[in-house]
């Protein structure tokens, strides 16, 4: 895929069998909300997340119940075929799980580890110290993730009274984005003082608001070159949650900084815990970044569409071709990279239509009742009457096996280019 942005260059991490920064992809994360310590319910979550998308997958480890059933949901995993690696985030009391549970330990590609509730006073280095020593031992990552929501008190406290006798003062939200990332870097290089190899660190600094997060991220892009995990915490539902994340992220990863995302989106009720696989793959293949699922390009229809057979014409096909992916993937490779125009009248049907790989241009009101398909700019046929939507799918996996297909190819199908 071509791209106009230049990414930062970190050193690469890697997470089980998946890359993070240097040359790979931007891998896309998510985090499971079962109780871990319901291995069957968390290992299922986690096999609906990986299926939808997500490369890297984090579960709480809060409790020993928690740590205790983490090996078996790596088994559960493993015997259903499923590798996505397991991310374990801990909180307070990580040094004691990870002692007390090895097998957790081992089970875990990476541990998040939050310098905020590492521990409190005397003990917090010790326990810093104790969790890293074990990702050491083990040849594990660590992400060091620091939160606006639980950030180091004592290092807020420290900067501000800094900032009090300084000359010229800052306003205390410009101090705690300090602190962030003063916090992300300081541990970092603590862990390689603890000997923790540095490509063995991963850094996330999150807030939840849009302007923090870019101003947190590009200090810290500029101060290191550690691999950067991005993500808005706390983003919120629906459409909120979704805007706020790509407003942020979108700015930063245009700026070619970000290594790994997360959509932290709050889930509807009852809907499902994928829409931010869903989410994270949109922005990443809308910004030109990586292409996961051929997306369909469709107008919002307006008063010259006649009828609701237009939107869901656009729904139809972009839930058909994401269905077909797992199954493309493995015969048509680079079929993720597939445009689809579903336009809803000649005003600019025709032309956006041309533009995609196949587009189609619906009847609007007062027009025909005809529907001219185009294929690589090219007016190919023309669908009518009530088969419409299958024809159009038969069109589309034609195209895909004919253009992907490789070995696999068909012949062409009469009548089209
Ligand atoms: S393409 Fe036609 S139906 Fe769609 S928004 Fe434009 S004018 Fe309206």
């Amino acid at each position: 895929m071509t791209t106009l942005i230049n990414r930062r260059r970190s050193v690469p991490v890697l997470v089980g069998s998946v890359g993070i920064g240097g040359d790979h992809p931007i891998a896309v994360q998510s985090m499971t909300n079962t109780d871990t310590a319901d291995a069957a319910a968390t290992a299922q979550q986690v096999r609906e997340l990986a299926a939808a998308g997500s490369e890297l997958v984090r579960i709480t480890v809060n409790t020993e119940a928690a740590a205790a059933q983490v090996a078996t949901i790596r088994r559960l995993l493993d015997d259903t075929g499923c590798a996505v690696p397991l991310i374990g985030d801990f909180h307070y009391n990580g040094h004691q799980l990870l002692r007390q549970y090895p097998e957790c330990a081992a089970a875990l590609a990476k541990y998040r580890i939050n310098p905020g509730n590492v521990g409190f006073g005397r003990k917090k280095d010790a326990q810093f110290a104790t969790m890293i020593a074990i990702a050491r031992d083990a040849d594990k990552p660590v992400r060091i993730g620091v939160n606006w929501g639980s950030l180091d008190q004592e290092l807020l406290a420290r900067l501000l009274d800094d900032n009090a006798r300084s000359p010229s003062p800052k306003d205390l939200r410009d101090v705690t984005r300090e602190a962030l990332v003063t916090s992300a870097l300081s541990s970092a290089a603590r862990a390689e003082e603890l000997g923790l190899p540095r490509d063995h660190i991963v850094l996330s600094c999150k807030v939840s608001g849009v302007q923090d997060l870019i101003a947190v991220y590009q200090d810290l892009a500029g101060r290191c070159d550690h691999a950067l995990h991005l993500g808005l915490t706390e983003a919120g539902m629906g459409s909120k949650g979704i805007v706020a994340s790509t407003a942020g992220m979108g700015y930063l990863l245009l700026q070619g900084i970000g290594d790994t995302i997360r959509v932290s989106l709050t889930p509807e009720p009852g809907s499902s815990r994928t829409k931010e696989v869903i989410v994270a793959q949109e922005m990443l293949q809308t910004l030109g970044l990586r292409a996961f699922v051929p997306l369909v390009t469709s107008c919002p229809g307006c008063g010259r569409t006649t009828s609701v057979f237009f939107q869901q014409l656009a729904a139809e096909i972009q839930d058909y071709v994401r269905r077909q992916m797992p199954l493309w993937q493995q015969r048509y490779p680079g079929a993720e990279t597939l445009t689809l125009a579903v336009m809803g009248c000649v005003v600019n049907g025709p032309g956006e239509s041309r533009h995609a790989n196949i587009g189609i241009s619906l009847p609007g009101k007062g027009e025909a009742p005809v529907a001219p398909v185009f294929i690589d700019g090219e007016k190919v046929t023309t669908l009518r009457g009530d088969d419409m939507a299958d024809e159009f799918k038969r069109i589309i996996d034609d195209y895909v096996a004919r253009r992907y297909g490789g070995a696999f190819a068909r012949p062409a199908r009469q009548g089209l280019a």
